[in-house]
């Protein structure tokens, strides 16, 4: 994939083999998350890996692959699929999550309803951002510059890791789906149909 590198200020230099993928979603759209993400005189300053908005042509990498890139850095109440993957220091606390992952945020999509308060809406992803994300995670598969393997456990999505922060849970089953088409059972089932047919000739 060609995707074109905008360093952001916004990042930790490491050299470090990132082994997951933390899916993220943002409020508003992409000419704006990536402003955001690429200022470094807003309080709270974040970033992610690669920003993919809705339309086709927006996708920009903003932190080097083997760089820290700050989106995920706060731990608070993980669930079973992100302790899966997450790291321990010796003395019990968690590996700040940064040091081990890709983030890739996908730009909304959103709600606003009548009392002016806004909803992501994660059903709402395009499907431009769909296969960009499915090339993207494939292609960090086989990046020699990572150690992430295509493997459902090492993909999560932010809220697994920060129980307050979105869960794109729907693009997270959705991305599964197109990565692994034909799961084990269903290569199972296949196989059983194929030896059934070959025994009626
Ligand atoms: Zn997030």
């Amino acid at each position: 994939m060609n995707i074109p590198l905008k360093q952001t200020p916004n990042y930790a230099p490491s050299n470090t083999k990132k082994v997951a993928i933390v899916l993220h979603f943002t409020l508003g759209g992409y000419t704006g998350a990536v402003e955001w993400l690429s200022n470094a005189n807003r309080p709270n300053r974040s970033s992610a890996h690669f920003v993919i908005g809705r339309k086709e042509g927006e996708i920009v990498q903003l932190v080097k692959v083997t760089d820290i890139a700050w989106h995920a850095g706060v731990v608070s109440n993980p669930n079973d699929r992100a302790k899966r993957i997450m790291r321990k220091n010796l003395d019990g606390s968690w590996v700040n999550p940064n040091q081990y992952t890709i983030g890739i945020k996908l730009a909304g999509g959103y709600d606003v309803y009548q009392d002016g308060t806004v909803e992501p809406n994660e059903n709402d992803i395009t499907e431009w951002q769909y296969q960009q994300l499915t090339e993207l995670v494939k292609s960090l598969s086989y990046n020699p510059d990572t150690e992430f393997v295509l493997d459902e456990k090492n993909i999560i999505i932010h809220g697994d890791i920060t129980d307050y922060k979105e869960k794109p849970e729907i693009v997270r089953t959705e991305l599964l789906k197109r990565l692994f088409p034909l799961t084990q059972p269903n290569k199972a089932a296949i196989k059983a149909q194929i030896i059934s047919l070959i025994n009626q000739l």
